[in-house]
């Protein structure tokens, strides 16, 4: 069976402790692979790897390292197909999707960050005929980046290719759950031309590899996507070391439908942004509130499409909703939604596993499920889930509308339905998230910062903020 391997100092490595774990494929319920066990050595190794690396990369040109970056966009999109299937297999996402959506995205992300480098500029500030101060924005040194599993190329790329374009080397470990498109974009680098140990993959559990590089005090920033629990756990490490520190962490997304919004559209997109990817996407909306007078006419015909929704295998081209990613994850899905039975909830669809037949008949899937009748400040509409489950609450005014959206402890987007343009910005002033869909959702202009506030984490991904994050800034004061 296929052994993943680290990418250390340019090379493909086996763990020093020569242990591996399990990696399963979710549709199947079977391991198709193994993932390296890798310890602090590994990462200790990886940061030698990177440190050594640093002295030219850093000076190179950025046009050198936006042609790097380039190309590695480049080899995303020829190698498209083979990473969607790959992605697909570990994750358990439909395929389609990981074609549209996860793997062109990763291509984009490292294209954008090519661009952007070319263009990230030194601020000066004119003090009349006093003096003349300049910022320089010098790359931080070994940086460390850890994504999680439900966009795995995706995000992992979002923090490396801002890190590398900004010239700092990066020790990165991706999701253990699901590591094959990060193994897979190792062999790319390569091919690309990546100096060695400019970029290092450290594969393995979060409380080892995970742990090492918070620890680590070479390691200068960290870049971190995942739960809040963890990112708290990371922040512990982290900050009495004075690491500069993203938390991208979880959320619970209020999807607020206002009784004049565009139905038919809101409808369709609802659908997309409660199941997509079985709703293991931290932007995907997972409480429904809608304006009592449509309530009912939202509930049945919500209900009529969900109910249409294809759960299979995710290799099938027509499938809709593909395999959770875990058995785990599964039964805490399945725990939340016997949870909400107990808080008196009424399943309106779902609410249990799905058998498949043949080729999946082991694997992990869940129908995607409705709720209401439950209070807005119950457990199960406080807590994030992130599976194919959302609730659904009516409200009788905007202000009630604000409360329930802003009653729990995330805040990192929000979604509004509405055909009245000062409601729309009147709302999304008040709402207390980093995002604020107005009649969309996951449209995105990768210039925009993005996080979340609150319990959804600090620092701000994308665009200018990005380069920011993996910079430090020197200011020089020259007397005229
Ligand atoms: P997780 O926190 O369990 O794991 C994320 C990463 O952290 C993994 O690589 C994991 O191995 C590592 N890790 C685990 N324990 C660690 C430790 N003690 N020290 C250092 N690293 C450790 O999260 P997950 O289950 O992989 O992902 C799901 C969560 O991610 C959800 O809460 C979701 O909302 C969140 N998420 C947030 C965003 C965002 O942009 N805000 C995007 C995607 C996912």
């Amino acid at each position: 069976m296929q052994k993943i391997l680290n990418y250390i100092d340019g090379q493909l490595v086996p763990p020093i402790s020569a242990q591996y774990l399990d990696n399963y494929n979710p549709a199947t319920g079977e391991v198709y692979s193994f993932v390296p066990d890798s310890d602090e050595r590994d990462v200790a190794a990886a940061v030698s790897a990177a440190e050594k690396a640093f002295s030219d990369w850093s000076v190179t040109p950025a046009e050198q390292r936006s042609r790097i970056l380039m190309r590695i966009s480049e080899l995303i999109d020829k190698n498209l197909d083979q990473l969607a299937l790959a992605e697909s297999i570990d994750q358990g996402k439909p395929v389609s999707l990981a074609r549209t959506v996860d793997i062109s995205r990763a291509s984009s992300n490292f294209h954008f960050f090519a661009t952007g480098i070319l263009h990230f500029a030194s601020e000066a500030h004119v003090m009349e005929n006093r003096a003349v101060n300049y910022t320089v924005r010098a790359p931080m040194g070994v940086v460390g980046c850890i994504s999680p599993w439900n966009l795995p190329l995706y995000l992992f790329t979002w923090k490396i290719a801002p890190a590398l374009a900004a010239g700092n080397c990066v020790v990165a470990k991706p999701s253990e759950i699901t590591p094959m498109t990060a193994y897979l974009l190792s062999d790319i680098c390569k091919e690309a031309g990546l100096p060695a140990g400019v970029l290092n993959i450290v594969h393995g559990l979060g409380p080892k590899v995970g742990d090492a590089i918070s620890k680590h005090p070479k390691i200068t920033a960290i870049s971190f996507t995942g739960g809040t629990k963890t990112g708290a756990e990371i922040a512990r490490i982290a900050a009495p070391m004075f690491k500069k520190l993203s938390l991208e962490l979880g959320g619970k997304n209020p999807n607020i439908i206002f009784a004049d919004c565009h139905y038919d559209e809101m409808l369709e997109t609802s659908v997309r942004s409660s199941f997509s990817n079985q709703g293991e996407i931290c932007l995907c909306g997972s409480r429904m509130l809608v304006e009592r007078s449509i309530y009912d006419r939202f509930l049945n015909d919500f209900v009529e499409r969900v109910k249409s929704l294809k759960v299979g295998d995710p290799l099938s081209e027509d499938t809709h909703q593909g395999a959770i990613v875990s058995k785990q994850h599964m039964e805490k899905i399945l725990h939340y939604i016997d949870l909400a039975k107990k808080e008196g909830g009424k399943i309106r669809c779902g609410g249990d596993v799905v058998k498949l037949s043949g080729r999946c008949q082991n694997g992990w899937f869940i129908a995607p499920t409705v709720i209401d009748g439950l209070s807005y400040d119950c457990r199960t509409n406080q807590e994030e889930i992130f599976g194919p489950v959302v609730t659904l609450m009516p409200f009788d005014s905007e202000e009630q509308a604000m409360t329930i959206a802003n009653s729990t402890s995330y805040g990192l987007a929000s979604i509004v339905w509405t055909q009245d343009l000062t409601r729309a910005h009147r709302v999304a002033n008040l709402l207390k998230t980093g995002i604020v869909w107005i009649n969309c959702w996951m449209l995105r202009d990768l210039r925009t910062p993005f996080g979340g506030v609150k319990n959804s984490g600090v620092g701000r991904e994308g665009g200018w903020e990005a380069l920011r994050f993996f910079t430090e800034a020197k200011n020089v004061c020259v007397k005229l």
